[in-house]
């Protein structure tokens, strides 16, 4: 008696090479801690950071071969019944993806979102915050990023039309155009340790 074949697609193949050939899915993925939902940071095949995706969907990437594990969480791992897998903490994409970044548009939102809403001359994140022309309007100064700073109303009003070095008030960064992986910390909040070297932050 012939043996009970199943046509697929062209392929021949009986219940027990399909039993043999069968791999435990990745949603039996049982990760011991943390949860699949923890963030992994995704960096671009050039080691740019670029998004943050959850561990669930790094494993994924990784089964198929769509990305590499950089950096994992040593206290955690992700079993399936057969193996143990590292549990990742950043990953690395195996083909670079091209980003055609968003310019960051220069608005108040997003200049009091640069300086992480601190007055860029005493430090207080108390509100009302405002945008401070560095080089006074009055005086040519040009609306732009490197030219606009959060500032309390205090120390914009003492300020007045004075440049930082006329009014003797000190700026705590130099102002620049931000790029997007600032904007991508902020949005992660609390950094991963293992991150850090990714995010340009050491
Ligand atoms: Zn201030």
């Amino acid at each position: 008696m012939a043996r009970r074949v199943i046509r697929k697609g062209g392929t021949v193949f009986d219940a027990k090479s399909a039993r043999m050939h069968s791999v435990a899915p990745l949603t039996t993925a049982r990760p011991s801690h943390p949860a699949v939902s923890a963030k992994v940071l995704v960096l671009n095949q050039s080691y740019e950071p670029i998004s943050v995706c959850s561990a669930k969907k790094a494993l994924l990437l990784m089964f198929l071969a769509k990305a590499e594990l950089i950096e994992q969480r040593p206290e955690a791992s992700v079993r399936t019944p057969r193996q143990h897998y590292p549990f990742p903490s950043v990953i690395r994409l195996c083909a670079y993806l091209r980003i055609p970044y968003k310019k960051i548009e220069l608005s108040r939102k997003n200049i009091l979102r640069r300086d992480n809403h601190r007055c860029q001359y005493c430090g207080t994140t108390s509100p009302p915050l405002t945008v401070d022309h560095v080089i006074p309007r009055s005086r040519g100064g040009a609306d732009q990023w490197e030219n606009l700073v959060c500032a309390c109303v205090h120390c914009n009003n003492k300020k007045g039309s004075r440049t930082p070095e006329e009014a003797n008030m000190r700026l705590a960064t130099i102002p620049r155009r931000p790029h997007h992986v600032q904007f991508l910390k902020q949005f992660v909040g609390r950094v991963d340790e293992t991150w850090r070297p990714y995010l340009f932050m050491d």
